[in-house]
């Protein structure tokens, strides 16, 4: 029997949803196939309009061209339903600087609001660079856009990609700019990792079982592993890359989020704010790390030429657009400890590289070994430990090693695996990341996102950590080189072995 929360498409108010940025890759890769997505499963509200905003000098028809273009090329066959769906899609260009483009923008959406019954509700979703965060949030506010109606329909949200700022000064400062035309509660702070089935699923696995929680604490657990490894490379994206790095990447957001989903105490209820509540009590428990030692519990490296699949793959410092002595990081292994009761000591090694060896994305938790053996007489070597893996990319699973007895007259063990694939007896398709988090801005459940206490705290323990990693001369962070198609540096591998072997 599934326990199920109820089908929330009947609370799907009619909206409008503008898009800065319009013309870029987010847009292209991930929305409009999401969107796209949600239109074809008639779980799209209704009714509902996109509007694409940028610079550049496009009409409907265009900007429908591009879009579906982009679409086309993610598979073979022309996307279902394109003609109905693109009835929904119109393209405004926008100067971002020009305060009478808004205002004009104001007055088309009151207008899609008279033709299409969308009622005043507005997402608007800043897929633009960062720098521009601040820019179309002060002008939005200026064209009366942030303002709500009071009760109903009416309401206006923001949702911001990240990075939110590059460190914690930029994070406040970013956050003050939008908290001048914007309340809290209509700010969405996106990281679609934590719209993954199977990121939600730590928390039912940890809090809707008996079985695991008891033993999720120091007394039984040695040491947990958190790797989100690519075999991409920065691909087209170096402008970006270059000012970001591993670290600001996926280290202040995606990582953080899954130490927190892992480490987090029980909330007493699956709600928004007290998820929240924990998350950020579990950051602010993480133990700063000291910039004298550093080098213990951090090892940062750049790819070099290799190779992927048998195929030979350039450099970081090759890829176009990249410094030729960048030394951006796209490698980052840190030991991290959370200092309280549950953790104290438990190390936690967070990884995530560029141009690894494959593209997988897991958790794992390793217990302790037995305290005693009662077999050492018998056998010749210590018993493995049992280990919980949950496994997010390539296998959504869940699986647990343990020891069982090899069939025959002899005492011997093996280890055995017993695992469950994600979307095992279920024929109801994954969620799509973008999807769901579109979903819930146009619920207004702000379950999956940052709030701004969650960003500070994640910047305040990063920000020393990328100053010394950014710092010159004597005091620069030793860069390690890695071939592409590797597990990483050299430095790293005693670490690396513990979260790949089993
Ligand atoms: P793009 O670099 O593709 O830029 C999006 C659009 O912004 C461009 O089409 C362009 O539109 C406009 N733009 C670009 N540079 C400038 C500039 N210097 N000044 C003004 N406008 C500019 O970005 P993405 O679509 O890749 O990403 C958008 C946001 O989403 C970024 O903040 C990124 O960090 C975030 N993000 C992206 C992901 C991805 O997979 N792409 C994943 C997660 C987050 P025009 O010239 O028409 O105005």
């Amino acid at each position: 029997m599934q326990s199920c929360t109820a089908n929330t498409r009947e609370a799907l108010s009619p909206c409008t949803l503008v898009i800065f940025g319009a013309s870029g890759d987010l847009t292209a890769r991930k929305l409009i196939p999401a969107l796209h997505g949600l239109f074809c499963t008639d779980s799209q509200p209704r009714p509902f309009q996109i509007v694409g905003c940028a610079r550049t000098p496009l009409n409907t028809e265009a900007f429908r061209d591009l879009l579906l273009e982009a679409l086309t090329n993610r598979g073979p066959e022309p996307p279902a339903g394109w003609q109905k769906f693109a009835q929904h899609l119109a393209y405004i260009p926008v100067q971002y600087d020009d305060a009478q483009a808004f205002t004009e923008l104001a007055a088309s959406l009151r207008q899609m609001d008279r033709d299409h019954q969308t009622q005043g509700n507005r997402i608007f979703y800043l897929a633009t660079p960062p720098s521009l965060y601040p820019v179309i949030a002060a002008q939005l506010g200026r064209a009366g856009l942030a303002a709500e109606k009071t009760g109903g329909n009416g309401w206006v949200r923001i949702v911001v990609e990240k990075p939110f700022g590059r460190d914690l000064a930029s994070a406040l400062e970013l956050d003050q700019v939008l908290h001048q035309s914007f309340h809290e509660h209509q700010i969405f702070r996106i990281d679609h990792y934590l719209a993954k089935e199977t990121v939600q699923n730590i928390l039912m696995l940890r809090f809707a079982n008996t079985i695991f929680e008891p033993l999720w604490n120091r007394g039984y657990i040695d040491y947990i592993g958190i790797m989100a490894a690519e075999q991409l490379g920065v691909e087209h994206r170096a402008g970006y890359y270059e000012q970001t790095g591993i670290l600001r990447d996926m280290f202040q957001n995606h990582m953080q989020q899954l130490l927190a989903l892992t480490a987090m105490e029980p909330p007493s209820l699956f709600e928004a704010e007290r998820v929240r509540d924990e998350k950020a009590k579990c950051s602010r428990s993480l133990k700063p790390l000291d910039r004298a030692t550093l080098a213990e519990h951090l090892v940062i490296g750049q790819y070099g030429s290799g190779a992927i699949d048998g195929r030979r793959v350039a450099g970081y410092r090759d890829e176009p657009g990249v410094a030729l002595a960048s030394r951006t990081p796209t490698f980052a292994m840190l030991r991290l400890f959370v200092d309280n009761w549950r953790w104290r000591d438990v190390p936690f090694y967070l990884i995530s590289g560029k141009r690894l060896a494959r593209k997988e994305t897991k958790i794992v938790v390793q217990f302790k070994r037995v305290p005693h053996s009662m077999f050492r007489d018998m056998l010749a070597e210590r018993i493995p430990a049992n280990r919980l893996t949950l496994g997010i990319y390539p296998d959504e699973e869940i699986d647990i090693t343990f020891q069982t007895k090899t069939p025959g007259p002899r005492v011997c063990l093996r280890p055995v695996r017993m695992d469950f694939k994600y979307n095992q007896n279920d024929k109801a398709p994954a969620l799509d990341a973008y999807a769901k988090v579109l979903l819930d801005v146009i619920q207004g459940d702000h379950m999956l996102f940052w709030r701004q206490d969650g960003v500070e705290l994640a910047w305040s323990f990063l920000t020393p950590i990328l100053e010394e990693c950014e710092a010159c001369g004597d005091r620069a962070q030793q860069l390690h080189p890695y071939p592409a198609g590797s597990w990483g540096p050299e430095a790293a591998q005693e670490w690396m072995r513990l979260i790949l072997n089993n």
